[in-house]
């Protein structure tokens, strides 16, 4: 049985039960079950306070799965980007970006993703395949077993795939994530971005922690975000801002900026509607040249006459800062760049 795809209450309700029943006491599954995710360690010989007999038990009747960090890559501006092996090869990457104080980890819900968003270098992959909740929690783990550990402050789910089409997981990520038996992350510093799958954002409601929901509006009429976004299709734009408007908690809206796309004052106009009519909170996202074929970025100054407008209107607006340009960090270029283009300088 693979503890690290359990919740951590149901993983130490297994290990209290499997120590009693090789006479080794309760407790000492609750001393192991502290070793998944609170005070981590790479494998049962490790859990150092355990003896040694029931450690070799433990390791004969369950795994903890390692995700292989095979790159490693860092910004001038402190964003660490990683590449991970998963055992049957496929590859998926991580983020971590120093702000401050914060640390924040942007992962990965799946390998490739099937929404093919026309600016987005995970979307031209297309979809492999859901990862499993101890692949998504896994790369958080592993960040901290690395020596020094890096430890999150902050999870945003905007590496690769729509969290939400891989609820099951996601669900049980968000547990581990957020539990104070598990990595013990205030759910308020936990943001789940979605391109507006609609019964996710209904189970994600559905939870009573205050996990944050960040939308991918990207344009704000049903033709133009068809073209980028081939999901609005499915679930177009009203249907997205009832569905934000109904959750209850406060929302962001995404904004990637493509130039001469959606960046004019009529769209500025037309998204401070959308965003008035669900009281969210816009962020502009500068476009990250490199994944995306046949897009340019709108220049700083159109950015900011596009976010005045929007203030204009009431909306609360911020422009995201651009990290990690010079290591291709946004939505699947490490991995697109490693895998099928050129082969990265070698980490140190
Ligand atoms: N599938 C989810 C989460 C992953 S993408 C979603 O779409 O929200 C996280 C964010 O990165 C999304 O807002 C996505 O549109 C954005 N993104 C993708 N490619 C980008 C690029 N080249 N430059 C800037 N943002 C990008």
């Amino acid at each position: 049985m693979n503890l690290l795809d359990l919740t951590p209450g149901q993983a130490e309700s297994v290990l209290r039960e499997f120590a009693q029943s090789v006479g080794a006491g309760a407790y000492r599954g609750t001393q192991a079950a502290r070793h998944l995710w609170t005070s981590p360690v790479g494998s049962f010989e490790e859990m150092s306070d355990l003896p040694k007999e029931f450690r070799a038990k433990l390791a004969e009747n369950f795994t903890m799965p390692r995700l292989a960090l095979e790159t490693m890559q860092e910004s001038s501006d402190g964003t660490r980007k990683f590449l991970f092996r998963m055992a049957d090869g496929q590859a998926i990457e991580t983020v971590a970006i120093p702000d401050g104080d914060r640390l924040t980890f942007c992962i990965s819900s799946q390998a490739g993703c099937a929404l093919q968003c026309a600016f987005c270098a995970t979307g031209a992959m297309g979809f492999l395949r859901n990862l499993s909740p101890h692949e998504i929690a896994g790369q958080v783990r592993e960040l901290a077993l690395l020596d020094p550990p890096i430890k999150a402050t902050n999870i945003v789910f905007m590496g690769m795939g729509e969290p939400l089409m891989n609820w099951p997981s996601v669900d049980v990520v968000l547990t581990i994530l957020n539990s104070p038996n598990g990595i013990g992350i205030g759910a308020r510093h936990i943001t789940l971005s979605t391109v507006g799958w609609l019964p996710g954002i209904e189970a994600l409601a559905a939870r009573a922690e205050q996990f944050r929901l960040a939308i991918s509006i990207h344009a704000p009429t049903d033709g133009l975000r068809a073209t980028l976004m081939p999901v609005n299709t499915k679930f177009p734009l009203a249907s997205v801002i009832e569905a934000a408007a109904n959750f209850d908690r406060r929302v962001t809206f995404e904004y990637v900026m493509l130039g001469g796309v959606n960046d004019q004052m009529e769209h500025a106009n037309a998204l401070a509607a959308l965003a008035q009519q669900c009281k969210a909170f816009v962020n502009l996202i500068p476009l990250h040249p490199g994944g995306a074929m046949g897009f340019t970025p709108t220049s700083r100054d159109g950015i900011h006459s596009f976010a005045r407008r929007i203030k204009d209107r009431g909306v609360e607006v911020a422009i995201r800062k651009s990290r990690g340009t010079d290591i291709s960090a946004a939505c699947g270029q490490l991995r697109v760049e490693r895998l099928t283009r050129r082969r990265p300088p070698e980490a140190e």
